[in-house]
């Protein structure tokens, strides 16, 4: 799945440019970096890559869906409306700005459902945040034609998806921002880092100078930069983007190799009856990072699940997963804070102390993941493939 499988000396040569200055701030220190300047140019490069006009990189992925969300002006009182199915970071980032998590069903896209979002819709509904996981899509067209009629803003949450398209643009320049994490497991990486991508100039200046404390970058020097309103430290580091920059140069490799390689598992899979998969709505723009589908019942997802791990190849099984899905997580679901909520906050969330989400079982529980990886050969993908199938087939 990741491109930590596919380190080198690319990665080596970009580190050691910022070893040899010995400047690992991304900001200042002009005369002593000698013209290196990582964490710009990995900016640009993202840019470049996936024709948006601006990228502002952050310290996390989690770190840029906070940015993102106090750049486009969401905090107390606003409503988020985010999906059952996704990572923790999802609502942590919401709580974190103040602003109210709103979780809605997914569907066999494993994402957003459009019609449950438009069920959602309150007069204090400001987001529309579809994840795009495990590397593909949400339904965009629905979901962006939902937020123009109702005037809300779409974030897309595209962490799991750096590269993915939606009728040939790429994920998360189709909302009003998008949000890529550029963590250990990511399809590219830093080791650790994220961004925000837009083409709101406005949005861009507020990420830009919110990530680093609200300096606004404008001063000759980092003293005399001026503090158009509060900010926090989400500043990514020199060493990371040098990290980010060998990767995202290799990010068309490492697409072709996971294409490939998803595909022949699916081919195989796809014989078997009885097995369906997830629906992708734009299949083209899958960064195949996982083969996702479905067993007829609970059971036979459960015992698949077990079977395929019994095989020796890794398998998710999102409904009992303690980070992904909604159902394991009653730190969120008791409000386990360490600090109280704002009254308002807290009395919006009480409901999930009962909320059941019937739409969203009925499609995670029969579902299954198995991620991909780069560092396969062919032999091995063909031989993996086989004992999925063999795996899948003895529960059927
Ligand atoms: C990984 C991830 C994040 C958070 O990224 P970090 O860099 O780990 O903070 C947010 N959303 C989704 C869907 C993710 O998978």
């Amino acid at each position: 799945m990741p491109g930590y499988e596919l380190f080198g000396e690319e990665e080596k040569k970009e580190v050691n440019d910022v070893l040899e200055t010995g400047i690992y701030m991304r900001y200042g220190f002009d005369g002593p970096r000698k013209g290196i300047w990582k964490a710009k140019e990995l900016e640009q490069e993202i840019c470049d890559r996936l024709d948006v006009k601006y990228a502002q990189l952050t310290s996390s992925g989690t770190a840029a869906l906070t940015t993102a969300f106090a750049a486009l002006g969401v905090g107390a009182g606003d409503e988020v409306i985010m999906p059952t199915f996704t990572f923790v970071a999802s609502f942590e980032s919401v709580v974190s700005v103040g602003a109210t998590p709103v979780l809605v069903d997914v569907d066999d896209t494993l994402t957003l459902d459009p019609k449950a979002v438009r069920a959602a819709i309150t007069p204090k509904t400001k987001v529309v945040m579809p994840v795009h996981m495990c590397g593909s899509m949400a339904e965009l067209d629905e979901l962006k034609a939902i937020c123009d009629e109702h005037k809300l803003i779409l974030l897309e949450d595209a962490c799991q998806a750096f590269a993915g398209q939606y009728k040939g643009r790429a994920l998360g320049t189709i909302g009003d921002a998008g949000t890529f994490s550029f963590d250990f497991v990511k399809t590219i990486t830093c080791a650790e880092g994220g961004a925000v991508i837009t083409n709101n100039e406005d949005v861009y200046l507020k990420s830009d100078a919110y990530s680093d404390h609200g300096h606004d970058h404008l001063g000759v020097d980092r003293g005399a930069d001026l503090h158009p309103f509060i900010g926090y430290n989400y500043r990514i580091s020199e060493l990371h983007a040098a990290v980010g920059l060998a990767q995202i140069r290799k990010i068309d490799t490492f697409l072709a190799i996971l294409r490939n390689n998803k595909e022949v598992m699916k081919n195989a899979l796809a014989e078997v009856p009885g097995v369906t998969f997830r629906r992708i709505p734009d299949p083209a723009g899958d960064t195949a990072t996982h083969l996702s589908f479905f067993l007829p019942t609970e059971e036979k997802a459960r015992n698949a699940n077990a079977a395929i791990k019994a095989a020796g190849l890794p398998s998710f099984y999102w409904y009992d997963n303690n980070w992904h899905y909604i159902r394991n997580w009653a730190h969120f679901k008791n409000s386990q804070t360490l600090t109280p909520y704002a009254k308002e906050l807290q009395t919006a969330l009480d409901v999930y102390t009962t909320k059941e989400f019937p739409a969203s079982d009925a499609v995670m529980s029969r579902c299954i993941s198995t991620p991909i990886n780069l560092a396969w050969s062919a032999e091995e993908t063909i031989e993996r493939a086989a004992k999925l199938v063999a795996a899948v087939q003895s529960v059927l």
